[in-house]
C-alpha cells in the first residue's frame, strides 16, 4: 500500500503519511528506512539535529526504490540559523545523506530570540533557486513567525510542520494554512499514546477493528494533513500505514474533535530556542 498524495503550493506533491525519524539510533537507521521503503513508505522525516542523516541516505539506496520515487525531508537546526550558516548547514546535510538534492526542507524552529529566521528563509529560497532543495517550508512556526517571513520575502512556505494530534488539534493555525495555502503536518501525531484510551478512539477502533493508533493517523489524514508517525518495527509500520482503504464517520470525527485540550506537550515555538 501508498500513502495519498498531497499538492503544495509550488506544484509539487508530498506523500500524506511518512516515516518519522526522530530518536532513531544512526546505527539502526539504514535498516529502518529500507524496510519502511520497501514496505511503500515514500516520505522520510528527516533533520540535521537527529543526527541520522547518513543512515537515511543508506537506507534510500540499500532499499532499491529508485531516489526519484521517494521524498526527503530534512531540516535546519537552530545553531545554523543565519543566511550563510543555513547554506552551509544544508550542503552538509546533503553531504551527509549522499544525495545531490532534497525534496523539501525545513527551518526547524523558528528561534525568535535569535531573529535570524528571516535570514535563513532567503538562504531557503536561494538553494531552492540553485536546485539544491526541491520545495521549502518551516517547522514549528507561529502565525507571527508565518506573516514575517512572507511580509519580508513574498515567498509563502510549502508546508508547516507542527505538533498536532487530539489533544492539541491546531484548529486556528490550520485554518490559517488553508487560507495561505500551507500544508499542514503533524508532528508526534500519537500524542505519546495519551489518546488510546480515550472513549471516541476505542469506540471508532471497535467499530472499523482497527487500532488506536490507526485510528488516530486517519483522523489526520481525514482532516487533511500530512502526518509522520516514527515506528521501527515492521508491523508498526505497516500498521501505520494501513490508513488509505477506510474511513471514520463524520460522527466519529466530531467525537474525536471534542478531545481537545490545547495543550503542548513539546516545546512553546515562541521561547524555545
Ligand atoms: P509519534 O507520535 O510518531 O510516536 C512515536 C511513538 O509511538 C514511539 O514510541 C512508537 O513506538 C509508538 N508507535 C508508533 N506506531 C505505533 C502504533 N501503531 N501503535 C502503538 N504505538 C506506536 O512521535 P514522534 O516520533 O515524536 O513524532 C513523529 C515524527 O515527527 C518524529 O519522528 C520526527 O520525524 C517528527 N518530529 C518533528 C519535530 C519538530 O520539531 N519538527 C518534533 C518532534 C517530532
Amino acid at each position: 500500500m501508498q500513502a495519498n498524495r498531497l499538492r503544495l503550493n509550488d506544484g509539487r506533491s508530498i506523500p500524506q503519511l511518512g516515516l518519522g525519524l526522530w530518536q532513531i539510533p544512526a546505527e539502526t537507521t539504514a535498516e529502518v528506512v529500507a524496510q519502511a521503503l520497501r514496505m511503500g513508505y515514500r516520505l522520510l522525516d528527516g533533520a540535521a539535529a537527529y543526527g541520522n542523516e547518513e543512515g537515511l541516505g543508506q537506507g534510500l539506496r540499500d532499499s532499491g526504490v529508485p531516489r526519484d520515487e521517494v521524498f526527503v525531508t530534512t531540516k535546519v537546526w537552530n545553531s545554523d540559523q543565519g543566511y550563510d550558516q543555513t547554506l552551509r548547514a544544508v550542503e552538509a546535510s546533503l553531504a551527509r545523506l549522499g544525495v545531490e538534492q532534497v525534496d523539501l526542507c525545513l527551518i526547524h524552529w523558528p528561534a525568535p530570540a535569535q531573529d535570524l529566521y528571516v535570514d535563513s528563509w532567503r538562504a531557503l529560497i536561494r538553494l531552492r533557486e540553485e536546485g539544491r532543495v526541491r520545495s521549502i517550508g518551516v517547522s514549528n512556526f507561529l502565525p507571527a513567525h508565518l506573516d514575517r517571513i512572507v511580509d519580508q520575502t513574498g515567498v509563502v512556505p510549502v508546508l508547516n510542520q507542527v505538533e498536532l494530534n487530539p489533544r492539541l488539534q491546531q484548529a486556528g493555525l490550520r485554518a490559517l494554512h488553508d487560507s495561505l495555502g500551507i500544508v499542514t503536518q503533524s508532528w508526534t501525531p500519537l500524542g505519546q499514546g495519551r489518546s488510546f484510551d480515550a472513549e471516541p478512539i476505542r469506540a471508532a477502533a471497535q467499530r472499523t477493528g482497527r487500532s488506536p493508533a490507526q485510528v488516530i493517523l486517519r483522523w489526520h489524514v481525514q482532516l487533511g494533513l500530512s502526518v509522520i508517525p516514527r515506528s521501527t518495527r515492521a508491523a508498526g509500520q505497516a500498521e501505520n500505514l494501513d490508513l488509505f482503504d477506510w474511513e471514520l464517520t463524520e460522527e466519529e470525527m466530531a467525537a474525536i474533535a471534542t478531545l481537545d485540550e490545547g495543550c503542548r506537550s513539546g516545546p512553546d515555538p515562541a521561547v524555545f530556542g
